[in-house]
């Protein structure tokens, strides 16, 4: 029996498919730009959301970083959610490596960020103060999609007030496939995107940071400075190509799963059901029983991330199948009924 493991969508192994498509990967030396199969993973990506020129990194983190060391210079800010990966989850990287300040903005329910707050947070132009230079987006945010309409809103104010705008789109698959609009027509409003390959799309390792040609020549020196140049990273580039051809309309599945497991979870008494957003379930469950419960689980082979608060984060993804949905279920429900 396999763990069913719903800390996150990062958890996944390589198909056979997949590490076959490895297998037979053409690779060059990427440093020199000579890796064939990683130039085609940037092109095509760049390619099929509307961008000039693509690179594949190792990490979401080092993307969003190196979008942001490649739109701002030293003692410049760049605004952003204030439980954004970007701003929260990263270290700091932007103000510890780029020297850049993060402005935090509270967000809305929904994920977006209000426009009035974020125009309220533009800097005037004077020594006082840092020099406020790009507007940073999530989505999804939590699992939740962003409206597109909030997405051309936000667009359309950045770019009168000449911010860049950059998306942290790790799960940007994830947004198109639930909202049905197509992750060009979201990703194109931006003028930079970071795509993770390595979470629902179920690739070992990657991400993509598409942009400028301008600005993906900027990036690309800046991740040779944080140790990001690698070489015959072709393997890995196989790995996300074949997970952009066969793993996003899939993305399907593990949202039907996370509403099956929400709507369940719900009924469970001792359970509250606070929202299921794409492959995301969020629950609260009694603080005083999170060891006992996660012990239960574990017997199940079920695991889940359990820190101090009552709300669980349940993620689904391609390893979760229809069996673990059930085995996950089951194990909730024994511990609850047994009080
Ligand atoms: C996972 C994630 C990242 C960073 O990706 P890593 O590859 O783990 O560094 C960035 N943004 C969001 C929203 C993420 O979920």
């Amino acid at each position: 029996m396999n763990w069913v493991d719903l800390r996150s969508d990062t958890v996944t192994r390589p198909t056979p498919a997949m590490r076959a498509a490895m297998l037979d990967a053409d690779v060059g030396d990427d440093v020199y730009g000579e890796d064939p199969t990683v130039n085609a993973l940037q092109a095509r990506l760049a390619a099929d959301l509307g961008f000039e020129a693509g690179l594949f990194v190792p990490s979401g983190t080092q993307s969003n970083l190196l979008a942001l060391m490649s739109h701002c210079e030293r003692g410049d800010e760049y605004l952003v959610g204030a439980d954004a990966h970007t701003y929260k989850f990263e270290g700091g990287g932007a103000a510890v490596l780029g020297s850049i300040q993060p402005q935090p903005i509270p967000h809305d329910v929904d994920g977006s960020l209000p426009l009035d707050k974020i125009a309220a947070a533009i800097k005037p132009v004077d020594p006082h103060f840092a020099r406020t230079r790009l507007l940073a987006l999530e989505n999804t945010w939590h699992g939740r999609v962003l409206p597109i309409e909030y997405l051309r809103d936000a667009s359309h104010f950045a770019r009168e007030r000449k911010l860049a705008f950059h998306l942290d789109g790790a799960r940007l698959f994830n947004a198109a496939v639930a909202s049905g609009c197509p992750a060009r027509d979201i990703a194109s409003l931006f003028d930079s995107v970071s795509i993770c390959l390595s979470k629902g799309l179920g690739a070992p390792v990657g991400s993509v940071l598409v942009g400028s040609g301008a600005l993906i020549e900027k990036a690309r020196r800046w991740r040779k400075v944080a140790g990001g140049g690698w070489r015959q990273a072709g393997m890995l580039a196989a790995a996300g190509s074949y997970a952009l051809d066969h793993h996003v309309e899939r993305l399907a599945e593990d949202h039907a799963r996370a509403a099956s497991m929400a709507e369940r979870l719900g009924q469970i008494a001792g359970i509250k059901l606070l929202g299921q957003h794409t492959n995301m379930v969020f629950i609260d469950v009694p603080a005083e029983r999170l060891r006992e419960l996660d012990a239960h689980l574990r017997e199940q082979k079920v695991r889940i991330s359990i820190g101090y608060l009552p709300t669980l984060r349940l993620v689904t993804h391609m390893d979760v199948d229809d069996e673990g949905l059930e085995r996950t279920v089951g194990a909730f429900r024994t511990f609850f009924a047994r009080g």
